[in-house]
Order: structure tokens, then C-alpha cells, then sequence
């Protein structure tokens, strides 16, 4: 992707020189809890009732909080990325909603730091909190997909702040608030089908996103789209799951399988059309 000397976001809260929240180092069974996280919390899932009896998790590299050249390249690719998306929504918005797209603010922190939705821990992955619509991110979770998922290349961490855009996306249409009303009302294993609606449509929108990135700033090189592809199937539940050393146990999935993941980017990227991306009255998922 093409984005050094380009525009960034104004939406950028730059939380990486503040001390972290109240982390707590985990004991025993921590890796299982650990693993949990990883899987669950992947791209947003909101977790948080989990992590409240520790009030706070802290894991990963996180006694570091020097920020590195490579930090700072990390900081301004986000800002970029940002920045296309506030564009490309903007317009979307306007030709397919019919109403103005109001952005979301993106909280860059390294290490740990708190939000309304709980405790965030860079190396369990970046989320979404609609109580205050802002996302979540530490650049360290790069590595992270680079290294330990096998999701390289820049335009896999792109489709990472692209999803979790998509996400404020589907708040601002109201489908977020709806869905996860629903999922408080039913058994855990419907909230779980649910969630998995909800992020595979999170994956269209990326790929609407990917469509009207290449079109409108020509900012796509060769690859950035496989890339994305590889990033969407590293991380289907059954993948991670099997990664963590267990079988995949579909019941549990609440972000979908690598095809899913893969499939509902490659419509998005496809049609370029929200309405395509209707996760939640589509018959095959
Ligand atoms: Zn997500």
C-alpha cells in the first residue's frame, strides 16, 4: 500500500506515552485465559465480562514503553489508513445511506490502557468500543499477526484498522446497537452465531473499503489484496483454534471460518455495495 507522504487522520487520541491502566500480571491458568482472549478477542469481539474478575490483563511486551522508529512508522501507516477510510465512508455514506458518515477516533496505546468497554492489553488484539466509538489499537499486534498468525504485509494491518472502522461503520447504521441487544437476550451459543454476523459483515466492509481505497487513491500495489485474503483466513475461529492446539469447535466461533472471513471480504471488494453485505439476513453464511 502506498502511504508514506500521504494525508493522516485528525481522529487519532495518542495514548503511547501514558502510563498504561491498572494491569495485572496473570498467575496461574493464565495462559489458558491467555488463549481465550487471543481467539475471542481477535478484531473486537467484546470479552470484557471475562477479564473483570482480573481487572485488567497484561500481557505481552508491554514493560517497554519506548516508542521505536518502528512505532512511529506504525503510528502514521494507522493514521493514513485512517484518514482513507474517513474519505471512502464519507462518500459511501452519502451514495448509499443518504446521511452524512461521522468518524470514529481511533486510541493508539502501547502496553495496556482502559475504556468504557474494559481493560485493553495490546497483544490480545485490537477492538472496537461503541459506548465511546473509538477504537483500540497497539501497533505492536503488526508483529504479532506478522510473526505468530502468518498475516504479512502491510495491507493485512490495513484490513486490521479497516475492520475495526467497519465496526463504528455498523454502529452509525444502528445494526451494532441492534445485534448486540439481540445477543444479550439469547443462549450463549445464539449470541455466538450472532457475533460471527456481525464480524463477517465487519469483513464485507473491508473489502468495500479495499474497492474504494484502489479506485479513489490508486494507493493499492500488486498483492495488497492477497494479502488481506491470507490476513481474513489466518484468522477464521477454526484456524486459530487449531493453532492453539485444540479441534475447531464451530459452536464457540464468534468471528466465522477462514473461507467465511475470506469470502465476505471478497464480496465487499466484489460489489462494493452495503446492501451485498447483509450478514444478517443471508441465507448461507
Ligand atoms: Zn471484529
Amino acid at each position: 500500500m502506498r502511504w508514506r507522504g500521504r494525508r493522516g487522520s485528525a481522529n487519532i487520541e495518542d495514548r503511547r506515552r501514558m502510563s498504561g491502566g491498572r494491569g495485572v500480571a496473570l498467575g496461574g491458568g493464565g495462559l489458558g485465559l491467555l488463549a481465550i482472549v487471543v481467539v475471542g478477542w481477535f478484531f473486537g469481539v467484546d470479552l470484557t465480562p471475562l477479564l473483570t474478575g482480573n481487572g485488567g490483563v497484561q500481557v505481552g511486551n508491554s514493560q517497554s514503553r519506548e516508542i521505536t522508529p518502528q512505532d512511529e512508522a506504525a503510528a502514521q501507516f494507522v493514521s493514513v489508513t485512517l484518514a482513507d477510510t474517513e474519505e471512502v465512508w464519507a462518500r459511501i455514506f452519502d451514495e448509499q445511506v443518504g446521511e452524512r458518515y461521522d468518524p470514529a477516533t481511533l486510541v493508539l496505546f502501547k502496553g495496556v490502557t482502559q475504556s468504557p468497554c474494559g481493560g485493553a492489553s495490546g497483544a490480545t488484539g485490537p477492538f472496537y468500543c461503541p459506548a465511546d466509538e473509538k477504537a483500540y489499537l497497539d501497533t505492536d499486534f503488526f508483529v504479532t499477526l506478522d510473526r505468530q498468525l502468518g498475516a504479512k504485509g502491510d495491507f493485512a494491518a490495513a484490513y486490521v484498522v479497516a475492520h475495526e472502522v467497519a465496526h463504528h461503520v455498523q454502529n452509525e447504521l444502528g445494526i451494532l446497537g441492534q445485534a448486540n441487544r439481540l445477543r444479550q437476550q439469547v443462549s450463549q451459543r445464539e449470541s455466538n452465531a450472532i457475533s460471527v454476523r456481525i464480524e463477517l459483515q465487519a469483513d464485507c466492509f473491508s473489502g468495500i473499503w479495499a474497492r474504494a481505497a484502489e479506485r479513489q487513491f490508486g494507493s493499492l500495489e500488486p498483492g495488497d489484496i492477497e494479502e488481506a485474503m491470507n490476513a481474513a483466513a489466518q484468522i477464521g475461529d477454526d484456524r486459530l483454534q487449531e493453532r492453539a492446539g485444540g479441534v475447531a469447535r464451530p459452536h464457540t466461533f464468534t468471528h466465522g471460518t477462514s473461507e467465511q472471513r475470506q469470502r465476505w471480504f471478497a464480496t465487499g471488494y466484489r460489489t462494493g455495495d452495503i446492501r451485498a453485505c447483509d450478514t444478517f439476513s443471508a441465507q448461507r453464511l
